[in-house]
């Protein structure tokens, strides 16, 4: 996949996509990861890229001159073109899974108040949120999304890394983890994770997911439960989880 990243802060990239998976998928060719300064395509003689905003108010708006002129400098007009702003749908890992079938995409870091609105009309296919909250600029909503779809390029991951298990990839948080020793400090593995027996491990596994959603994040877990496409085997165990389980607690 190869990303085009529009910032005015390009260091700030440099270490966290060099580093770790992302890097090593960067080495192996599976990202191509280009970072442009927007300040470069500025066309006035102090290379002035921002300005106050029209209607009075705080804070100062990336100008449309800067970032349109780098937009048709890496011709972006065939690609997805992502804005990371507050005011966008909430980013999940759906959308790193649809975003992780594109051959290409673009992103716009907005930074102070945010972005001229003609660029956002004229450009942006995606507006994403990364939470509500605000944050300073567009940079690490970038990292995040790019981390998040990264992984779910072919090959990105190792075997060893495979995201299937994971936190919402089946509509449920993870089990938990333990690893040796198997008693800390008085503080004891559960027995089943020691027993070699898999069936019961994998069941212990699902209980565990049901029930870390179940507590988390209700909102998940009602979801879950009324899909259609759950096997026999997997309503069996929710089945399990509220007689025997939720009875307990
Ligand atoms: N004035 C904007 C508002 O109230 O919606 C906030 C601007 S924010 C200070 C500067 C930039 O940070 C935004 O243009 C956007 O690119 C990025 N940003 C801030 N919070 C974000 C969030 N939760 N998700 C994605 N991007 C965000």
């Amino acid at each position: 996949m190869r990303i085009d990243i529009l910032t005015l802060f390009p260091d700030m990239f440099h270490v966290p996509l060099s580093e770790s998976i992302i890097g090593r998928a960067r080495k192996k060719g599976l990202l191509d990861i280009r970072i442009f300064n927007i300040r470069d395509f500025a066309e006035n003689k102090h290379k002035r890229v921002d300005d106050y905003p029209y209607g009075g108010g705080a804070g100062m708006i990336l100008m449309p001159q800067p970032v349109f002129a780098a937009l048709e400098a890496v011709d972006a007009k065939s690609s997805r073109i992502i804005y990371p702003s507050p005011k966008g749908k909430i980013f999940n890992q759906q959308l790193a899974i649809d975003l992780s079938k594109e051959e290409r995409l673009v992103f716009i870091c907005g930074h102070y108040e945010g972005i001229d609105q003609r660029i956002i009309d004229h450009w942006v296919t995606d507006e994403i949120s990364i939470g509500d909250y605000v944050l300073t600029g567009g940079e690490l909503p970038v990292m995040v999304i790019i981390d998040a779809v990264s992984r779910m390029i072919p090959g990105v991951l190792g075997q060893e890394e495979s995201y299937t298990d994971e936190s919402f990839y089946s509509g449920l948080l993870e089990y938990p983890h333990y690893t040796r020793p198997s008693e800390y400090n008085g503080l004891n593995v559960p027995a089943v994770l020691l027993s070699g027996n898999h069936q019961n491990i994998e069941e212990w596994r699902k209980i565990q997911s049901l029930s870390i959603t179940y507590r988390m994040r209700k909102d998940l877990f009602e979801k879950y439960i009324r899909r259609q496409d759950l096997s026999k085997e997997e309503r069996k165990l929710i089945e399990k989880f509220f007689k025997e389980y939720l009875k307990e607690k």
